[in-house]
């Protein structure tokens, strides 16, 4: 058994890879340096990403990316409890999270305003200690103010409800015809938020009954299994001429891209965030005749898009029932079994239970 937050001096409590190979480990690390710029947050709850079950599994992408020792994850809400000499804007109490890209600062798209376009970023808890700790230290210019009374789960999962935000406004959607292909989290969030931003149809393609469910629930017109429908066949039944106006892949997956691509309008777009684990080839002939535009989408605009996930919250947007499961931190290796099952939407670690 560890110590209790309060017993520890100099340390913390933190989820560390400790070596190359599967697993993670509940561990005493020294507690974050401190730089003259940087904000030390007291973590309270974290979200489980996919890219923290990649390197807990030690699958091929985390063998030439990750660097043990390392601290894993990046959702997290916390609040400030030092900052450095140079801080001037955040103070003890306040409720924060981190923008999980840390961006040299200096590149053209740096110096530009275009933070999202670095080509030096660095992940939290990728490529530097991340979040499934006690406590993070963050650049300033990382972290992100909540307002007052904002539902603390919600606030943990800033940065993946930002990489729906950000696809999910890639096109314009108000009265637009939408798929969304994969209703993992990412998927689910962004199904409610095409529909807040006035979408007018908004098909949920996901092979997954449970995520199915409650891509219903948070806004879908039709939800299908790709596998059993047609989508011109639910094309039809929608009353739908030309195609789809938008579509989101989220699933990574090199079917669903193809079927995206075959099921669009002309002109249409599609924003592209789903990382597919091989190279996947398509028929140019369609994009280029049907004149379609597809986007690439990595992280979120620092900061519009964390702007717009706050106004539209705060405009009625529900984004809960994405969130499925809550566990103490204590139980991760639970909670990550959760998360792999894809019985699951978004995972939730408390760190102060
Ligand atoms: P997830 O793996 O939980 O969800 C993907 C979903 O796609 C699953 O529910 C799966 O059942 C479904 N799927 C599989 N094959 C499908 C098909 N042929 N048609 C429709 N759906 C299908 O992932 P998530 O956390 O929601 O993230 C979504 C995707 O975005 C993942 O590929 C993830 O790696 C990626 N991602 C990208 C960024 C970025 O910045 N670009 C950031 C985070 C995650
Ligand atoms: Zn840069």
């Amino acid at each position: 058994m560890t110590a209790p937050r309060e017993a520890r001096q100099g340390s913390m409590l933190a989820l560390v890879k400790a070596a190359p190979g599967p697993g993670l480990e509940l561990r005493e690390v020294p507690r974050p340096q401190m730089g003259i710029n940087d904000v030390l947050i007291r973590v309270h709850k974290t979200g489980i990403c996919g890219t923290d079950l990649h390197i807990e599994s030690w699958d091929a992408w985390a063998a030439r990316t990750i660097v043990p020792p390392l601290v894993v994850g990046h959702e997290f809400v916390g609040d400030v409890v030092e900052v450095g000499s140079n801080v001037n804007d955040f103070r003890p109490g306040d409720l924060v999270s981190g923008e999980g890209h840390v961006v040299c600062g200096r590149c053209r798209h740096c110096l530009a305003g275009r933070r999202h376009l670095c080509a030096n970023t660095i992940g939290l808890g990728v490529g530097r200690d991340g979040a499934f700790a006690e406590l993070i230290a963050l650049p300033m210019a990382n972290v992100w103010h909540h307002w007052p009374g904002i539902d603390e789960e919600v606030a943990a999962i800033f940065d993946p409800f930002g990489n729906a935000v950000h696809t999910a406004l890639a096109f314009p959607v108000l009265g637009e015809d939408v798929l969304v292909s994969g209703a993992g989290p990412i998927g689910l969030m962004a199904t409610a938020v095409v529909r807040h931003a006035g979408a007018r149809l908004v098909v949920v393609s996901e092979p997954n009954p449970l995520r199915r469910e409650i891509a219903a629930r948070m806004g879908a017109t039709v939800v299908i299994d790709p596998r059993e429908r047609d989508l011109k066949d639910v094309q039809r039944e929608l009353g739908m001429v030309e195609g789809f106006d938008v579509a989101l892949e989220m699933s990574g997956s090199p079917a669903a891209l193809r079927l995206a691509i075959a099921n669009m309008a002309h002109g249409g777009g599609i924003a592209i965030l789903g990382i597919p684990t091989q190279e996947i080839s398509l028929d140019v002939n369609e994009i280029v005749f049907k004149m379609l535009t597809l986007r690439g989408i990595y992280g979120r605009e620092m900061y519009e898009t964390w702007y717009k996930m706050t106004v539209m919250l705060q405009s009625g947007l529900d984004i809960t029932p994405a969130i499925t499961h809550r566990f103490s931190f204590r139980e991760y290796r639970a909670a990550f079994a959760a998360a792999r099952t894809g019985g699951a939407g978004k995972v939730i670690l408390d760190w102060t239970a």
